[in-house]
């Protein structure tokens, strides 16, 4: 019978654990479905891996792992991809935002052939303005730069195994597994699901988390940013042989003196841009410097019991060896 692993990343959980094993253990037992739980504890600082450890030690159905310290949800998503062992993975948020009545759907759409079930928002929940201006704003820019509507996609989806294997397989260190799955490709279902109240606790997420999230995610998906360096330069070299021929004729005219409140926004305008670019051009070197150092995604300090192998310490650097 097939396996379905459930993937849970989880930072400062600690209320959350237990009613979401128990919700979604029932969910599963009601419908036929065969089932793991993955729980990642993202470097938790109150006792979210203690939980897990008391839930997997009363079901042998649960498992987890421990962060060394927090790495962020991407990280987690990945370290759960590598320790699940289920013929399809669905991947979902632990505060139950992501209504678990939905798996039984997802399930069936994986039975008929799907490989891939994207869980489309059909509502964005009770968000602060804040919070709904800048992810308004990081979805636009996003879904510009991949060339995909972002909008309304989340982390909440289903893989089949072939997927999750081609994701494990990719050697960068900078994943945004949101736009992966797009990237990927494979037979895609969507399944539209409204994003439910948060259950216990508060959003890991702040203004800046985002900020930096956003342009992290775009500079890992795109090198737009660095033609749009190219294009600001040949738009300036157009006007800069425009106001050359001006001041030629102006010369030759002897008409020469004034002017200087060109020179001066001259100045200013190309002193910013190149500074700007020199940020962008920064921004995919650290990109690059990342990625070169080749560090692990993660580092796991302790896993539940039942995980099978040798999975503490940077485990995927440990294969490579
Ligand atoms: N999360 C994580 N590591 C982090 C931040 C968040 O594993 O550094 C997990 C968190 O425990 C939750 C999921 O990611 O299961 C979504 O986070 P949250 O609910 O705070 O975000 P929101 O739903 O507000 O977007
Ligand atoms: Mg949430």
């Amino acid at each position: 019978m097939a396996l379905l692993s459930i993937v849970l990343p989880a930072y400062n959980e600690e209320q959350n654990i237990a009613n979401t094993a128990a919700v979604l253990s029932k969910l599963l037992k009601e419908n036929g479905i065969d089932y793991e739980l993955v729980f990642i504890s993202d470097g938790s600082r109150d006792g979210t891996f203690p939980e897990i450890l008391k839930a997997a030690e009363s079901d042998p159905r649960i498992k987890g792992a421990e962060f060394s310290r927090n790495f962020g949800k991407e990280a987690g998503i990945f370290a759960g991809l590598e320790l699940a062992s289920g013929d399809a993975v669905i991947v979902m948020d632990c505060d139950l935002q992501h209504p678990p009545q939905v798996i039984p759907q997802m399930w069936k759409l994986w039975l008929n052939g799907a490989e891939v079930v994207e869980g489309i928002k059909s509502n964005r929940g009770r968000e602060s303005l804040g919070y709904k201006i800048s992810a308004g704003l990081f979805y636009r820019i996003m879904s510009r730069l991949i060339k995909m509507d972002m909008s309304s996609s989340s982390d909440f989806k289903l893989l089949d195994r072939k997927v999750v294997n081609v994701l494990l397989d990719l050697p960068e260190r900078n994943t945004f597994f949101r736009a992966l799955s797009f990237w990927a490709g494979f037979r895609t279902e969507t399944v539209k699901y409204e994003v439910q109240e948060r259950q216990y606790g508060k959003s890991k997420w702040s203004f800046w988390s985002l900020m930096k999230y956003a342009v992290t995610n775009a500079t890992s998906f795109s090198t737009l940013p660095l033609q749009i360096v190219t294009m600001a330069g040949f738009v300036f070299l157009f006007f800069s042989v425009i106001l050359a021929v001006q001041t030629l004729v102006r010369f030759l005219t002897g008409t020469a003196v004034e002017g200087f409140t060109t020179v001066i926004l001259l100045l200013l305008i190309i002193g910013g841009l190149l500074m700007l670019s020199l940020g962008i051009i920064g921004h995919y070197l650290a990109r690059i410097y990342e990625e070169v150092k080749g560090r692990p995604k993660y580092i796991i300090s302790r896993v539940t019991e039942n995980v099978k192998g040798d999975v503490v310490g940077s485990w995927r650097a440990k294969e490579r060896r």
